[in-house]
């Protein structure tokens, strides 16, 4: 059964929720005129807001972080965005040389070994590109919503992050049905891996499919605790770590 089918619904307040969306993203456009990205992870919120950006002609950049542990599904929508949009999707790749190291040294499993090397992992092959994708900007766009869990409950529409640029959440109070009939009423592209159960798709190794009854977000780094379950891209205040031979 089709992510559409199971969760497209029009609830209640969904008009007034797209209005403070498209607000949000205007403002975001007017406030740092050509210093503004979309970090998107390709998942489904991420392409409604690249629906939304492109829909309404808004001079946001589009960037997303190729880690080399995608799905090809996942992949196959970069090409699918900039044919359907006319866009051009700014691709941030891992430093090889790292990644390089870092496999040498832990292994291609090195992410079920420990918190630490997991970590380690994201960070060569996702918060290290990301700071190149940020460099030289001051405002980027999430596609975060408060009900992806407990750790995400009180995402703000806007916040400060801990290098000062502005963090625009602009789906932080949608709904999953929201994501879903958005995407069901304006013929959306998505990643096809949505209607086999992975409501929140990250890297290959990292993502599994969920049971019915379980969180939105259990099917990533499901051997950890709950509460470590960030890559660290959302984290404030984050360690330093090396991006090469990481810890063990
Ligand atoms: S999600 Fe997994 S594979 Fe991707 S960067 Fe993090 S640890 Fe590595």
């Amino acid at each position: 059964m089709s992510a559409i089918t199971l969760y497209a619904r029009r609830t209640d307040g969904f008009e007034a929720r797209l209005a403070r969306t498209v607000a949000a993203l205007q403002a975001a456009a007017e406030q740092h005129p050509g210093r503004v990205v979309q970090s998107t992870s390709l998942g489904a919120e991420d392409m409604v807001l690249t629906d939304l950006i492109a829909r309404h002609k808004l001079p946001i950049d589009i960037g997303t972080l190729e880690t080399g542990k995608l799905h090809a599904e996942t992949s196959a929508l970069i090409p699918r965005i900039v044919e359907r949009y006319g866009v051009t999707v700014e691709v941030y790749r891992p430093v090889a040389e790292s990644v390089v190291h870092f496999v040498r040294k832990h292994g291609e499993k090195a992410m079920y070994e420990s918190i630490d090397l997991r970590k380690n992992c994201c960070a060569i092959r996702k918060l290290e590109p990301l700071s190149r994708m940020l460099a030289g900007r001051d405002a980027w766009i999430t596609g975060l919503r408060r009900e992806q869990s407990n750790n995400r409950g009180d995402v703000p529409l806007s916040e400060i992050d801990d290098k000062g640029r502005t963090k625009f959440n602009p789906l932080a109070e949608w709904t999953w049905n929201d994501v879903w009939h958005y995407i069901a009423t304006n013929d959306v592209p998505y990643n096809p891996l949505h209607d086999e159960f992975m409501p929140s798709i990250g890297c290959a190794p990292c993502t599994r499919a969920i049971a019915v009854g379980e969180d939105f977000r259990a099917g990533r780094w499901w051997w950890e605790d709950e509460k470590a379950k960030e890559c660290g891209l959302h984290v404030k205040d984050q360690p330093a770590v090396s991006m090469i031979g990481a810890t063990a």
